[in-house]
């Protein structure tokens, strides 16, 4: 059986350090020593000058949007998990669908500005599969008509762009450290922001609005996350390098295989590192990609169709006019990417596709 992602786990010795010191000390949450260890490390290692862990990347894009006050509606991707929609309505806001763009798959700036009415509060942009979106005509957009600026940066661990990680942009971004995901913590997420003001305000949040043992600071919640879950973040922190590596290598080997066979990649733009955090493909038809994903699912490998359905055919929005995503969303599937995929499968893969697609 071959899935489409298999978490990376580090050595078993390395972890069980790490929870010898939470047995010595006795402190298994609320803002312990691992967790602010974690913290420091991701701050170091991406350049980053605030970073709050939190127990998840939905419950970090949802104080997101109650820490920027956002009301009305927010500006959105239908090209993206459920998780980046559900959020908006779940803290009470409309989701506004604008369009894609064709060749990165993230939201198609030049859509955006149709979309702004009086009660627009905010743009929540994906940076799906750790593809940068159009940051700056994004940014300008939001500058001319004074909205917030949200980024999902799920996928986007390990990202530069512009010689600075993509969690650098906008008034804040998100980030999951799901086990499916490049740098993973089993469960847990990260809000990152330039604005002290705003720190303080999601560090509140995701503490009750504790302000102390008996007064308040406002409405909270509890986004905190563990010691246990910190201790698998730091162990695996020592290997992201190699994994990033090693994702590189497999997606320069899928292309060797399939890229001359018709098959089409989104594009990542200049002066971007990337992270190779999936293997999407684009078919020529539907009909393409699903005989593809039926001749692997024979085979017992699991592709995955990120994103399939578009958010817009949710039965909770109205889901309003985004052809290219429409469009596309049918042709994607992510082939099988993670640290202990072998040259092998990825042979099998490719071969099963190209006989299936006879291009
Ligand atoms: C995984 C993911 C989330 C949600 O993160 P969790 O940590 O699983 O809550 C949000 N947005 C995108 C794009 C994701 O892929």
């Amino acid at each position: 059986m071959i899935p489409v992602t298999k978490p990376f786990l580090p050595p078993k010795n390395e972890y069980n350090a790490l929870i010898d010191q939470v047995w010595q000390r006795n402190w298994l949450t609320n803002n312990g020593p691992l967790v602010n260890e974690l913290e420091l490390k991701l701050k170091e290692i991406l350049n980053l000058e605030h970073l709050l862990f939190t127990s998840n990347g939905t419950i970090a894009l949802q104080m997101a949007i109650k820490a920027l006050e956002l009301t009305g509606e927010i500006i959105t991707t239908p090209f993206s998990y459920v998780a980046t929609t559900s959020s908006i309505v779940w803290e009470s806001c409309t989701p506004v669908f604008a369009d894609i763009d064709p060749q990165r798959l993230t939201i198609d700036p030049h859509k955006i500005e149709a979309h702004i009415s009086k009660k627009t509060s905010a743009i929540l942009a994906t940076h799906v599969y750790g593809i940068p979106c159009h940051i700056e005509e994004i940014e300008a957009i939001a500058q001319k008509h004074q909205l917030k600026v949200i980024y999902d940066a799920a996928h986007a661990f390990g990202v530069k762009y512009k010689g600075k990680s993509l969690f650098s942009y906008g008034d804040i971004s998100v980030l999951s450290t799901h086990a499916t995901k490049i740098f993973h913590t089993v469960e847990g997420g990260a809000v990152v922001t330039k604005r002290p003001e705003l720190l303080k305000r999601l560090a509140y949040l995701r503490n009750f609005g504790h302000d102390g043992p008996d007064q308040f600071n406002g409405v909270g919640i509890n986004g905190k996350n563990s010691e246990f879950h910190a201790a698998m973040g730091l162990a695996n922190l020592s290997y992201i390098s190699a994994i990033i590596e090693k994702r590189k290598k497999d997606s320069f080997l899928y292309d060797e295989w399939l890229l001359d066979k018709g098959l089409l990649r989104p594009t990542i733009p200049p002066e971007t590192q990337y992270n190779y955090s999936y293997y999407p493909i684009i078919f020529k038809t539907e009909a393409d990609c699903l005989n593809v994903f039926e001749a692997l699912t024979r085979h017992e490998i699991f592709a995955r169709r990120y994103f399939y359905p578009s958010l817009t055919e949710l039965d909770y929005v109205s889901g309003g006019e985004t052809p290219i995503c429409k469009e596309m969303a049918p042709r994607v599937l992510c082939l099988p990417l993670y640290y202990s995929l072998t040259n092998a499968e990825i042979d099998l893969i490719c071969r099963l596709i190209i006989r299936t697609l006879k291009y």
